[in-house]
């Protein structure tokens, strides 16, 4: 098959970044892989722990995790899609340990591995530079900020071609973390009360599906007013600026005994505390918050043991993401699941503004054109 010849990508080169512009060329294309022409890629909170280094992920390395586009070309052993599928691109699991054999690939055993090391696993690259010089790629499996991208046709997702494509790529990570963490995981339940800690993509997104999901109670705490203001649209019912008032105060203020589920989105040790605090008897607390390798939290014991609190880590939603992502674009198109009301678009030259209005809490989710 026909493979593209140079193209842009985004190299960060230094903890902090910036994300630089280079040209790159594909090395090679494995039986099981997929060239992917990408559209359009949200930024997420995780490129930036990548970028700065807050998990040990190596430089220089092409990032992006949330790519959607078509595809361009395909490897001898794929079966999954031809030329000019519409895709969205989500993290890679191994398919062969026992959370994939039980249906939890976002659990796999391999994760770190296929998706955190800048290498294929079996250490080579699907990019190059011009000079010599490593460039480490497969960022989840993808490493989306590119004009073109490679992956196992595992880690990609064949979407309807009528739906906008350009709006998808979200889904692939933060959208689906979200969503499902309320959906797959914490299992919200019509008539049920969910506080979501962090109103970003991953906690409205959270918010969204709870709503689908029937919830009659739905609070968000945040720090933003404009983050607020938009939970209320997407179906929250309460609203709490925890620099203005304590949220578990708040919450018992506003359900009694606390909430049946909490997620925390915020990545910080007090508001996991929180979060677990606000719940009633018997509640559950997911962790989806991604913080500095060695960060711990405390808790209450009592708290935790006489009551009954259950706490979990989540990630990526607990999803399959060949069902659920595709479950989320039907929600989009039928007017359920607002994801464009999220997302603010930037070209590709100005990816480092849209790291930094990400950062300062005026855009939820930058997602960068390409092609
Ligand atoms: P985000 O930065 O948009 O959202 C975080 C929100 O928390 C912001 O709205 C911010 O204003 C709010 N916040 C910060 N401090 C607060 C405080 N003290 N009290 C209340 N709210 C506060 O990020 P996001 O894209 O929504 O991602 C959320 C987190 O989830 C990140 O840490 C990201 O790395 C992580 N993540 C995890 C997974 C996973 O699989 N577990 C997947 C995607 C993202
Ligand atoms: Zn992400």
């Amino acid at each position: 098959c026909a493979l593209p010849g140079s193209f842009k990508a985004a190299v960060v080169r230094q903890p902090g970044g910036p994300f630089e512009l280079e040209t790159v060329q594909l090395n090679s294309l494995q039986p099981h892989e997929v060239v992917v022409r990408i559209v359009a890629t949200g930024m997420c909170h995780t490129d930036m722990v990548a970028r700065d280094r807050l998990y040990p992920i190596p430089q220089p390395i092409v990032l992006g995790h949330e790519g959607a586009g078509v595809v361009e070309a395909v490897g001898a052993e794929v079966q999954k899609v031809v030329p000019g599928d519409h895709v969205v691109l989500t993290f890679l699991s191994c398919g062969a340990c026992r959370p994939c054999l039980e249906g939890v690939p976002a659990s796999c055993q391999n994760f770190n591995a296929l998706n955190f090391s800048g290498q294929r696993s079996d250490g080579s690259h699907a990019l190059c530079h011009h000079g010599n010089q490593t460039l480490h790629d497969r960022f989840f499996g993808q490493s989306s900020f590119a004009a073109f991208s490679v992956v196992d046709q595992r880690n990609l997702v064949k979407v309807r071609p009528d739906a906008p494509l350009e709006l998808l790529g979200p889904l692939g990570c933060g959208i689906q973390t979200g969503a499902g963490a309320v959906l797959n995981a914490l299992k919200v339940a019509a008539g049920s009360s969910f506080a979501a800690f962090g109103g970003g993509t991953v906690g409205l997104s959270g918010v969204m599906a709870a709503y689908v999901a029937g919830a009659t109670t739905i609070i968000v705490i945040d720090v933003v007013e404009e983050r607020l203001a938009l939970a209320r649209e997407l179906g929250a019912t309460h609203v709490i600026n925890s620099k203005k008032e304590d949220p578990v105060e708040a919450i018992r203020h506003i359900t009694g005994d606390g909430v049946d589920f909490s997620l925390e989105s915020t990545g910080r040790p007090e508001i996991v505390r929180a979060a677990v605090e606000a719940l009633r008897p018997r509640g559950m607390c997911g962790i989806v918050g991604a913080s500095k390798t060695g960060t711990t939290f405390a808790l209450d014991m009592n708290d935790v043991m006489q009551n009954c609190k259950v706490l979990r880590g989540i990630v990526e939603g607990d999803s399959i993401p060949d069902i659920f992502i595709p479950q989320l674009v039907e929600l989009y198109v039928q007017g359920r699941f607002p994801i464009d009301k999220l997302i603010r678009f930037y070209p590709f030259e100005e990816i480092n503004q849209a790291a930094h209005d990400s950062e300062c809490g005026k855009t939820i989710k930058p997602v960068i054109r390409i092609g």
